[in-house]
């Protein structure tokens, strides 16, 4: 069965070298849908707690809310840069606070100080499940991702291949050493 979760992500980007509008810089409201899929955990009688979902997926995700994403080839990118620099805001302001963990995989990198995420292709709503799937795909059985932004919609599924151990009492995932890392409980060998 399947545990869902939605959250949004507001950010602005650019399709560079697109022939069309989108090749101006705008911004979005996108709606990220995420499905966990596991056996039910008889113990709570889920498949996964969908706020601990968000809490995983939001902990990194959060790097794209009130961000712009911007593709690593776009001369938009350095003239930004440099206007954030000559301002004093690049490397952070007191007031950017609802930062993410920073991270960098083959396909993007964030840069929480400056609320800026690098991609290597563009961040169409395909583009972003491909980012959205790699950040994840480790820490969740991710079944399929939906995400939609304004007119478009792309969805994609996936094999799930974790074994998530998961607490029998508050059902979220059990550490290496099989310790629920909220309640406390301890899996029996
Ligand atoms: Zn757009
Ligand atoms: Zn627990």
């Amino acid at each position: 069965m399947r545990s869902i979760t939605k959250l949004e992500l507001q950010y602005a980007h650019r399709f560079y070298g697109f022939k069309g509008e989108a090749q101006y810089l705008h911004g979005h409201t996108g709606v990220l849908t995420i499905e966990v899929e596991d056996t039910i955990n008889e113990g709570v009688n889920m498949v996964f707690p969908c706020n601990e979902i968000l809490k995983t997926a939001w902990d990194v995700l959060k790097n794209f809310d009130h961000a712009l994403v911007l593709r690593e080839d776009d001369p938009l990118l350095p003239a930004i840069l440099d206007v954030y620099e000559k301002q004093g805001i690049k490397n952070g302001a007191p007031q950017n606070k609802m930062k993410g963990e920073a991270f960098k995989t083959e396909l993007a990198t964030a840069y929480p100080d400056c609320r800026l995420v690098v991609t290597k292709e563009t961040m169409t709503v395909e583009g972003m499940i491909k980012i959205v799937y790699d950040l994840l795909k480790d820490k969740l059985n991710i079944a399929k991702l939906t995400f939609t932004s304004g007119v478009n919609a792309a969805s994609a599924e996936f094999d799930t291949h974790n074994k998530i151990d998961r607490c029998p009492l508050c059902g979220i995932a059990l550490d290496e050493n099989g310790r629920c890392p909220k309640c406390g409980y301890v899996k029996k060998n």
